[in-house]
């Protein structure tokens, strides 16, 4: 069925060939009035820390933990010498960190990468794992400003068949990959859980790892996908700045912050196996995003030992000239920094670093703190075999939700970390 709320944002969906298509070049009248309206009356936005009707209200304190230590970190008040005890320190405190990701910590970039170098060895030898990310949606019921995939935005909308999705899982697997990242827009109505669900079976034949990346979902529907196979949830908080994250996400169920918040901890109360957690640097303050980020997956790790934690962390490219518009932009000097830092504070989780960024800096990195890389990356849909295979994929696909930096293959990715001298590790775990 095609989602009430699509049709209500966009004005028009349309179905060719088995699949359905928003003809954002005809957005009805009334939807190109709403959008403006959102966009520049506040006053229209619904209240982003309301719960809507369906949503499921847990008991937690996270939430406040998190936001408590967020709003009182003030980072221009640390110095060099906090930065210096906080390296010498056995075990990284919160107050540690919070001197690790500050501007004073910025000429200690080579200290702190020859510390997190030693934990990232010390938890995981010299091993970093691979997955690829498969895309099998793109529909989105929600406006975010800053992404290409909102409900406005007009693109090629698909959601693959099932023997679409096996037909590209195919390909992957014939790669030689043994971990698959499942991804739609946030589309409930386009992308139902069932659906997902049916997807996540079809990946657990041909992958040994199954995470998805799909919109928050309830606690009985975290259950229902690991049942169908999924192993693990990541989700992008994007920014721990409820103000700001309002002024950002205008309409859709991803307005509803707390929601988001919580969605990794339902994730668990279903049964997941392990959880990764973002924030997209560069929205808001990154510093207190980055602390936000961590200290939401030090206090749920806390709560739940058994849980495999994770970071992402992807970041607003900066524009030429753009240091005046936002000083707080994120340069790969304070990405670096910010990774060290999560190393040094979390020493035993994993840290991804995706294909948004370029083949040096991550081929830098891992040789100091990520744990985990794409490769082989599309984020277009149905477009594995044209771009694994070079031939003709014979079926639609849709468009990209960004444009990707490192363009490697899985194999020049394998081999690239090899001659690093560090071992790529495709899968670490057995259902028995
Ligand atoms: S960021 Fe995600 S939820 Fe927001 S518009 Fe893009 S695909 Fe949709």
């Amino acid at each position: 069925m095609i989602s009430d709320a699509l049709k209500a944002s966009t004005g028009k969906v349309i179905k060719m060939e088995n699949q359905f298509y928003v003809d954002s070049d005809h957005l009805s009248k009334e939807a190109l009035a709403r959008k403006h309206q959102l966009e520049t009356d506040a006053s229209s936005r619904t209240n982003h820390m309301e719960y809507l009707p369906g949503m499921e209200q847990i008991q937690s304190d996270i939430r406040e933990r998190v936001m408590s230590q967020t709003e009182q970190y003030d980072y221009t008040v640390y110095t060099s010498a906090d930065v210096s005890a906080a390296l010498e320190h056995e075990q990284c405190s919160i107050e540690d960190f919070k001197a690790l990701l500050s501007p004073a910590a910025g000429p200690f970039l080579e200290q702190m990468a020859q510390r997190a170098r030693v934990e990232t060895r010390k938890h995981f030898g010299n091993t970093v794992y691979l997955f690829t990310p498969l895309y099998i949606a793109n529909y989105c019921e929600n406006y975010c400003v800053y992404c290409g995939f909102n409900c406005y935005n007009h693109i090629k909308r698909m959601r693959l068949t099932m023997e679409q999705i096996e037909h590209e899982m195919k390909i992957i697997a014939d790669s030689g990959m043994e971990e698959i990242l499942l991804l739609t827009g946030e589309s409930r109505g386009m992308s139902d859980v069932s659906y997902i669900g049916e997807a996540c079976k079809l990946a657990r034949k041909y992958f040994r790892m199954v995470g998805l990346e799909i919109y928050p979902v309830n606690t009985d529907e975290y259950r229902y996908l690991h049942e169908c196979g999924a192993d693990y949830v990541t989700v992008f908080q994007e920014t721990y700045d409820s103000d700001k994250y309002e002024t950002l996400h205008l309409a859709g169920h991803k307005r509803v912050w707390p929601y988001r918040f919580e969605a990794q901890e339902r994730a668990l109360m279903g049964g997941m196996r392990g959880v990764a957690f973002s924030a997209l640097l560069g929205l808001s303050d990154f510093r207190k995003d980055a602390l936000a980020t961590a200290l939401h997956a030090y206090f749920l790790q806390r709560k739940y030992p058994q849980a495999e934690i994770s970071l992402s962390c992807p970041r607003l490219r900066p524009i030429v000239n753009n240091d005046k518009i936002n000083p707080l932009d994120v340069h790969e000097k304070q990405l670096c920094q910010i990774i060290c830092a999560y190393r040094i504070f979390l020493p035993f989780a994993g840290i991804t670093v995706s294909s948004r960024e370029s083949a040096e800096f991550r081929n830098g990195i891992i040789k100091i703190a990520a744990t985990k890389v794409s490769a082989g990356v599309s984020t277009g849909i149905g477009d594995h075999e044209s771009k694994y295979t070079g031939k003709e994929s014979g079926s639609a696909e849709g468009d990209e939700q960004f444009e990707i930096n490192d363009r490697r293959s899985f194999e020049t990715m394998y081999q690239d970390i090899e001659s690093e001298g560090l071992q790529p590790v495709l899968n670490d775990y057995l259902y028995v």
